[in-house]
Parts: structure tokens; sequence; C-alpha cells
């Protein structure tokens, strides 16, 4: 049987890019990673500065344990509600400061920068719901449709994407995206981009290929 080594250490690695980046401290967060019907996904009680592939058991899309010694986090209902819901890859669930705090005083984070088109625009905030309920992931699922980001309030926040490395980038997006609302939101009421502008930056950014490299343009290829 596969023990996915490999998604565990890359799960591991995860983990403490999120921790060094100040979004998780301690063992305040869980990432997982779905492969065909197993997800990998780290344990309850996992320090993210420290983890290790050890720190991360395999279990199925129900929820059973299929391998590992430690028990998966409180909140494997909410990553496996993401992953039936949207058939995504990995999820990345933190409390990191900014988002949290955003998610005390908005329904909804406004689309403030083109950037957050990333996130699929603006972003809700899931309704409040005791951790590692079956409330609090239908609440969070609900929040992430059409969306690959949502605030849990006073609770957190959660990405999903098609790779562990997007709901990574995503989680860090998403915390850049809250600490720019609440710095222009104390200065003032900030400007949102309309329907008509977000739809714009699709247009050039799918024209453009933005956000991935290509090589220059040069004499032959011009
Ligand atoms: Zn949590």
């Amino acid at each position: 049987m596969s023990t996915f080594d490999e998604e565990r250490s890359a799960i591991a690695m995860a983990c403490r890019r999120l921790a060094e980046a100040g979004l998780v401290i301690g063992t305040a967060g869980n990432v997982s990673v779905r492969i065909d019907d197993r997800v990998a996904i780290t344990a309850t009680g996992a320090r993210f500065e420290e983890l290790t592939a050890t720190d991360v058991s395999i279990v199925d899309l129900d929820g059973d344990h299929v391998w590992g010694e430690l028990q998966p986090t409180s909140e494997l209902d909410l990553h496996l509600g993401i992953y039936r819901r949207f058939g995504s890859t990995a999820v990345v669930h933190t409390h990191s400061p900014v988002a949290t705090a955003v998610g005390l005083v908005v329904d909804e984070l406004p689309c403030v920068h083109y950037q957050m088109l990333l996130l699929g625009g603006a972003v809700r905030v899931a309704p409040y719901a005791t951790f590692g309920t079956p409330e609090l992931a239908t609440a969070v699922a609900a929040a992430l449709e059409g969306r690959s980001a949502a605030l849990m309030a006073n609770h957190g926040a959660v990405t999903h994407a098609g790779s562990l490395q997007a709901a990574v980038d995503q989680a860090l997006l998403l915390e850049w995206a809250c600490t720019l609302y609440w710095r222009a939101a104390s200065m003032g009421s900030p400007r949102h981009l309309s329907a008509a502008e977000q739809e714009q930056v699709v247009v050039q950014a799918t024209a453009r290929h933005y956000g991935s490299t290509r090589p220059a343009r040069t004499e032959e290829n011009r």
C-alpha cells in the first residue's frame, strides 16, 4: 500500500512555510492533500514550525483511518466536505492573524485589489460554528461556492486549490489582501472594484497569461 511519502513530505514543507510566514502559530491550522480517494492530512496537535511527514496521516474520503499513528486534525470534516463538494486537490486552514481579525468585523471581504480575482473576488465570511462540527464544515463549504478562499467568523481562514502550492499561495494572498483592507479601512472607506472592472481583469489576465513566466520576446519569436 502506498503511504504517499512524497505528498506527506510536501505537506510538512508547506506547514513549515506557513509557520515561517506567520500564518500559523503552534498547532493552529491544518493542511491536507487529496490523492484520488485518499486524503493525507496533518495530525491533531502537530506543531507547524517543526512538522514532519510522520505528523501526516492518511484517511479515505469518509474519514476512515487508512495509515499513520496519529489522529487526524479535529477539522477533518471541514477538509472532507470541501473535497466532496468541489473535487479540489489541497486544502489549507489557518488562524492567520489579519484574516481572522477581518472576519470579526465584516460579512464579506470586498474585492479591493485585482489580485483578489485569484481567490474568486470578494471573500465571504462563513458564520460562526463550534470548531470540528459538521455545522462548521457545511457553513464553510457554502461560503466557498465559486471561490477558492473563505474567512471563518471568530475562527480563521481556509483556501482550496488544484495543487498544494496553489492552496498555500492563496492562503498567503488572502492574508495579504486582509492586511491591505485593514490598513485602508483604518484610513477611510476602501474603494471596491466594480463588477465590470473585475470582469475586465479576467479578460486581461486570460489574454496576457497573468501569473506565469514566459520567454522574453526576441527577434526570432516576435
Ligand atoms: Zn481552526
